[in-house]
């Protein structure tokens, strides 16, 4: 199957080199020619494997330059025993009658993006031989918290790899900020950005689209590429887990085969949902696709108005790997919303570049809200749902997930759609301890992080992850800034250029 880029429908390429590049040279995002379909009856013998089966299932039918022997020998070393539990590598638990969330932080760094960045270390180092390149892949990522650590996690160590991650200055958690500047590895480095996650994101895409800079870089032995979920190879495996999470609620009872259910996301970059999309089009019954965002409700407006407008006050929040007003995945379903038609694509996104908006037309928009709905919850809100969650159900959410439960509870309100609903818990409370043990608990989050943890897990009775508690014993290896319009050249400093 060829992948081709969202603003050249013509620029086609192997998966392969789909995931070596990570972003077109024209700028655009590469997507399947066509998506594979799955049969209910297939869906049903994924739901007797375990995880491992259903996630090679589902990415052999994407990445066909790949044997499906090579892909369950990744996929059993990315989800291998000691880095997620094996019973439950993404369990679904249900919170009332209808709703359920799936639970995707039990990987090592206790948040979603784990599931694509264990994996996109083989993935990527397989796709540079499958293409014939020798050089070391020099990986940058722009991180709003979560994806620097999960993507220096998967891939230091890794022979034939560097890897670059900026996130931005105060716009993290502590405890996001100590997980990254506390990374082992020979091959990684860690800069704090001046600016949002916007700002460390553009400064990430200036590089990857200076030619003359690759070319300088090629000369050195290097090839840039991105673990952003700008890459196809961050999105694919994520489709696997809403298929695993139907196949969970099938063994469950549930839901009968070919029941729809809702899935509700907290989205930022709108890589998770867009990964729900895709699943729904290969096949998977399901009805809404809820997106739910915070304060920063760009997405919101957009699903609600068509119009896309990043002219706006940007808020630090309480969820922050979901403070982004530039939600780059978009691209992606807009081109398809639009009919694969990479001019109109082009029109939207050179609206974007110059005046920071755009509008699509009302057949788009009418397909749009065919297939999404859309809210928006702030800090408050987000820490009512937290309490309420907790003290009805004994469950306890991050603040992310909070947002989305508050987002779902709405919307059942006002819709009365009573449909089975799987909620995408995106992190472990324990990542976000200083806004959960308040909300649940009432408690004032001082003592410092370590502190927190510790209350947060006397109080609920739960474990915190050795991941996080274990961060006190480690010493920050990374404390350099760096300014946006500098990160090229940081980046040539620390390759020795
Ligand atoms: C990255 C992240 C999100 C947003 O996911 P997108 O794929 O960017 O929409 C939500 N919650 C958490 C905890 C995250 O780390």
């Amino acid at each position: 199957m060829d992948y081709i880029s969202t603003r050249d429908s013509g620029h086609r390429v192997s998966a392969a080199q789909a995931i070596v590049s990570g972003l077109s040279p024209d700028g655009g995002l590469f997507l399947p020619e066509s998506l594979p379909q799955f049969s209910l009856s297939e869906i049903e013998t994924m739901a007797k494997t375990g995880y491992a089966g259903r996630a090679v299932a589902v990415l052999s039918r994407f990445l066909t330059d790949f044997s499906e022997d090579e892909l369950r020998e990744y996929v059993s070393r990315a989800y291998a025993p000691e880095k997620f539990p094996p019973k439950a590598v993404a369990p679904v638990v249900p919170l009332d009658e209808n709703a359920h969330i799936l639970e995707l932080f039990h990987g090592p760094t206790c948040a979603f993006k784990d599931f694509a960045l264990q994996l996109l270390p083989f993935l990527l180092t397989a796709s540079l031989r499958k293409t014939g390149c020798d050089k070391t892949v020099v990986i940058l990522v722009a991180t709003s918290g979560d994806t620097g650590k999960a993507a220096l996690e998967g891939f230091a160590d890794v022979p034939g790899a560097k890897i670059c991650v900026f996130y931005p200055d105060g716009g993290t958690s502590n405890i996001q900020r100590l997980q990254m500047t506390t990374q082992a590895g020979e091959n990684v480095m860690v800069f704090a950005a001046e600016g949002n996650f916007d700002d460390a994101q553009n400064g990430v895409k200036r590089i990857f689209t200076d030619r003359a800079y690759a070319e300088e870089l090629a000369g050195k032995g290097y090839i840039l590429s991105s673990a952003n979920s700008i890459n196809w190879g961050r999105l694919v495996p994520q489709i696997a887990y809403y298929f695993s999470a139907y196949c969970e609620l099938l063994n469950a009872g549930r839901i009968k085969p070919g029941d729809p259910v809702n899935v509700v996301v907290p989205t930022g970059n709108f890589g998770n949902i867009l990964a729900a999309y895709f699943a729904k089009h290969c096949g998977l019954p399901v009805g809404k696709l809820v997106c739910a965002s915070n304060r920063n409700n760009v997405l919101t407006d957009f699903i609600t108005t068509g119009t896309y407008d990043r002219n706006r006050g940007f808020y630090v929040t309480t969820s922050p790997s979901m403070d982004i007003l530039i939600s780059s995945n978009l691209e992606r379903l807009l081109y398809l919303l639009c009919g694969r038609d990479d001019k109109v694509l082009r029109g939207y996104m050179e609206a974007l570049a110059k005046t920071g908006k755009y509008t699509v037309g009302p057949d788009v928009l009418a397909k749009l809200q065919s297939e999404f709905a859309a809210g928006c919850a702030d800090d408050a809100a987000t820490a009512a749902a937290i309490r309420d969650v907790y003290r009805e159900t004994g469950y306890l959410c991050d603040t992310h997930t909070a947002v989305a439960v508050n987002v779902y509870r709405d919307y059942a309100a006002k819709t009365g759609d009573r449909t089975p609903t799987v909620i995408a818990s995106t992190a472990s409370p324990f990542k976000f301890a200083n806004s959960v043990l308040p909300a649940a608990f009432g408690r004032a989050a001082d003592g410092g992080d370590f502190a927190l943890l510790a209350k947060l897990a006397e109080l609920s009775g739960q474990p915190a992850p050795r991941a996080l508690a274990g961060l006190q014993d480690k010493t920050e290896r990374f404390t350099a800034k760096v300014e946006p319009a500098k990160m090229k050249e940081a980046v040539s400093g620390w390759l020795g250029l």
